[in-house]
Parts: C-alpha cells; structure tokens; sequence
C-alpha cells in the first residue's frame, strides 16, 4: 500500500477517542454557539466516500484507484443512526440538511433515507454528479427531497471529460440536469469549479449557456481541500476576475444574499436574465459566518471543510448511549469549535495533512 494511501488512512483515522460526553451535561435542545458565537444551522452528510467520477480537485485517480482503502459497508452509519443524529442536530437549531458524498446516489436505497430525513422540519438538499439524476430525479422528489446542487465543471464536452478524469460526456449531466428541472428539484443550483489554466475558459461559455434558465451557476474558486489535489495558489483564479470576464459580455451588477451566512455572493444579470455566485473560500474567507457542520460516512463530526480530525459519534451510538448524552457531545463540540481555516490560509497550512473532500462532502 502506497505512502500515499497509508497517510491518508491515518488522516482518516486520527480522531479525538469518543467524542466526549461532557460531565456537566449540555442541553439537548437549543441554540448552540461556538466561540466565535456562530449557530450551527447547516448539517452536511456524507452517505459514501465512493463516487464515479475522478474530478481532479476531489479525488485525483493517481490517489484513488482501485487499490484505494474505501470504507467496507459495515463501517457506514446506518439511515437508522444518521436520521438519528441529524435529529439531535436539528433539536440544536439546524435547519437545513444536505447530502453529500463521494457521489451520494451511489448509496443503495439512498430514497429510504431522504424519507426519513424528510420527516425532519427542515430544508432536504442534495449535491450530485447528475449522472444518475435521469433515472432518479422523480423517486427523489417522491421521497421528499427539496433541490440538488448539481457540480459541473464545463459546457464543452473536451473540458468537462478532462475535469471529471473518466471520460463521461456533458451531455448525460445536461440531461440529468433537465430530469431534476422536470421532477421540481429546484431552484437548481449548478456548481463548477474554476482551476486557472484547466477550465477557467469554460467560464464565459457556462455563463451563456444557463443565462435565462432558472438555473443558478455558482463559480467556485479552487480549494486546497484534503491532501491529494495537488493544490497551488497560482492555479486560483480569483472570483473577482470570474466576475470581470462575465461581466465584459454580459453585464453583471451585485445583489444581496438570501440568508446571512449564505456562502455565495450573488450577482444577477443586469438585463434581468438570471443570477450567478461566486465562492471565494481563497481570496475572499467567509468563516465569520460559517454554520456548517459535517458528518463523515462512518459517523465523525467535523467542524470544518479543512479539519484534520473529526469527533467520532458512531462509538457512541454503538455503545447505547441515550439521546441526551449524544447531544450533550455535540454540543460540546460546537461550543469549543473556533475554526477559521480560510482566515488563516498560508502555503504551510495549505500543504498540511486535512480530512478528503471525498470523504467529509463539500
Ligand atoms: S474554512 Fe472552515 S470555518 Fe471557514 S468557512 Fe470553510 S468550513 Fe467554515
């Protein structure tokens, strides 16, 4: 097994034995602030580390190949334990659940647990491939799901091939994206990332071809997230050039956001014919305002996208323990949490062992 592999096996096994539950107990229930006074309001889920697809950015195939430890089904949380603590998260104040992966509709059954999560009084999203949203689409809405974010990293065929490193063509996302449009998974979100000198050319082109759809195009600047994309700062392109190149075609002007807290900056045409975001994680850190909070595959709570270990949870779902002594752990972790990976970004920290986005979601 590679040095490669080995490292990354322990990034993934590094974590606080047990996440503690504190002596003085925590209320189960009730707004929960960090340090920084930041609510928890977004729980992310991962239901796989597996995916399809080997987008540079996420999961390099040099790293991830066949020999690549992924988590053997026992090791997965079960719908049961995930509807379980995503109901101990949302009884702290969460109010919107996404699911993640690798590819989360990979996972088999994932409808029995979007049914599940749907009973739940929050907003039920999905971020996908799309390459199984043609067949689908319409069981996710039946099962309750409100809207996908669909990753798409170019419009030209050659580009996207070369993004998603396993030669799917556009066409199958463009139709997956139609199938989701047509089952009401919407407003539809579409997110590409923007690696200088890879796709960035592909800015202008995805700009035109979703202007006037109902879709929305978030442009995400290229993140130094896990420990095998190979990250540098000088294949960033900064989103106020995305921006500027949009604009010099299609005249942009900025609006506010939906919510505080929300991650995009969201500029809308100024014709009246859509709107676009900007993620700007690099050039321009929105951790002041970060609610999110993750949960691993195998039941580990991470409080950021760059952290370098997590909280295990599943040992004390494992163990019996009760549903207060499970929030009271969570929200223990909430209220020590101070992260701000994107404040203090510099090429040190950048090239520091951190969890994979295949693994923790995005
Ligand atoms: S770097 Fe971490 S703390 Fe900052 S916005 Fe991203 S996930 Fe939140």
């Amino acid at each position: 097994m590679s040095e490669k592999i080995i490292h990354l096996l322990d990034i993934r096994t590094a974590t606080r034995a047990a996440a503690l539950v504190p002596e003085q107990p925590i209320p189960a229930t009730g707004r929960l602030l960090d340090t920084r006074d930041r609510a928890v309001r977004d729980l992310r889920i991962s239901v796989t580390d597996r995916c399809n697809f080997r987008c540079i950015y996420c999961m390099p195939k040099s790293v991830f190949d066949k020999d690549y430890p992924y988590l053997a089904r026992s090791e997965l949380l079960s719908f049961e334990e995930i509807e379980r603590i995503a109901r101990l998260f949302v009884a702290h104040g969460v109010n919107k659940l996404r699911i993640t992966g690798g590819e989360p509709l990979l996972r088999k059954d994932i409808e029995k647990l979007i049914e599940r999560l749907a009973r739940l009084p929050v907003e039920l999203t999905l971020t996908t491939n799309g390459a199984l949203l043609p067949q689908k689409s319409r069981a996710l809405r039946d099962a309750g799901l409100s809207r996908v974010t669909v990753s798409l990293d170019a419009i030209d065929d050659a580009t996207f091939r070369a993004m998603n490193d396993v030669d799917f063509p556009v066409a199958r996302v463009l139709e997956g994206i139609d199938a989701a449009h047509a089952a009401g998974l919407t407003p539809l979100k579409i997110n590409m990332v923007v690696k200088r000198g890879t796709n960035d050319h592909a800015i202008v082109p995805m700009a035109r071809h979703f202007r006037g759809s109902d879709h929305i195009v978030r442009f995400i600047e290229f993140m130094d997230v896990g420990s095998s994309n190979g990250w540098k700062m000088d294949e960033v392109l900064p989103s106020s050039d995305v921006i500027a190149r949009i604009h010099a075609e299609m005249p942009l002007e900025p609006i506010g956001p939906n919510y505080p807290g929300e991650v995009a900056q969201r500029w809308r045409y100024a014709d009246g014919s859509g709107e676009v975001g900007v993620i700007s994680s690099v050039t321009q850190a929105f951790c002041s305002s970060c609610t999110r909070a993750r949960l691993s595959t195998e039941g580990k709570i991470f409080t950021c996208l760059f952290a370098t270990e997590g909280h295990d949870l599943r040992v004390l779902l494992r163990e019996g323990r009760s549903d207060e002594e499970i929030a009271s752990a969570i929200g223990a972790i909430w209220q020590a949490r101070g992260d701000r990976y994107s404040e203090i970004r510099t090429a040190d920290t950048a090239a520091a062992r951190k969890i994979e986005m295949s693994y923790i979601g995005g």
